[in-house]
């Protein structure tokens, strides 16, 4: 998506150990009007999919997820990353390690928000090494839901969680990749 590599080489940051920081439209400050337009082309991408509901992770997933959400009229569920199971009720839980903050958290979503019936959308703000997608799907495969497809704003290409997912026969759809990165000089190169 043109309107995403633009604003990614204008205002991402290339930082050592592999990753990419755009706090100022994605992460931290928002630019919903951007993420309206990303909801509306995740529309177009999986305009044939029978999507019921759309799957996340707190915290930086939510965001988009929600205004994606708009583009298809279904609720947005969030995981939520937790260290001791002590929500109300049972949950379905998986293990996910973080890549930015390199420590493993249990993942929870309500039994009440998941179940056979429905069909998910995963949303994410990034795929590196597919760690949280895969605690997503493995949420979903418990509950007895149906993964439709997944949704990333930005792929870091290099990473094994696109390749592994894509051989699984997801349909994954990511609306920027990054082909590589150089922390030294700040280039991005996207794949097309
Ligand atoms: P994975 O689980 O696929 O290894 O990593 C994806 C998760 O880690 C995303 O939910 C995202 O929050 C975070 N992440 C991974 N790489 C980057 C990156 O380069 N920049 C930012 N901002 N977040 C990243």
């Amino acid at each position: 998506m043109e309107l995403l590599e633009e604003r990614i080489r204008k205002d991402g940051i290339v930082k050592e150990g592999n990753v990419l920081k755009v706090d100022n439209f994605l992460n931290h400050q928002m630019d919903i009007e951007l993420f309206d337009e990303m909801g509306k082309e995740f529309k177009r991408l999986f305009a044939d999919k029978p999507i019921n509901k759309i799957l996340t992770i707190e915290a930086s997933g939510i965001g988009i997820a929600c205004v994606v959400a708009r583009h298809f009229h279904v609720p947005v569920v969030f995981a939520k990353k937790t260290q001791s199971i002590n929500i109300d009720g049972e949950v379905y839980s998986s293990k996910v390690e973080s890549f930015t903050h390199k420590r493993v958290y249990d993942v929870i979503v309500s039994k009440k928000y998941l179940s056979p019936d429905d069909h998910v959308l995963i949303i994410d703000d990034f795929l590196a090494n597919g760690c949280a997608v895969n605690g997503l799907i493995e949420i979903i495969e418990k509950s007895g839901a149906t993964v439709e497809g997944i949704g990333i704003a930005v792929e870091k290409g290099w990473q094994i969680g696109g390749k592994t997912l894509r051989d699984q026969g997801y349909q994954l759809e990511s609306l920027a990749i990054v082909e590589s990165m150089d922390p030294a000089t700040g280039e991005i190169v996207f794949r097309h």
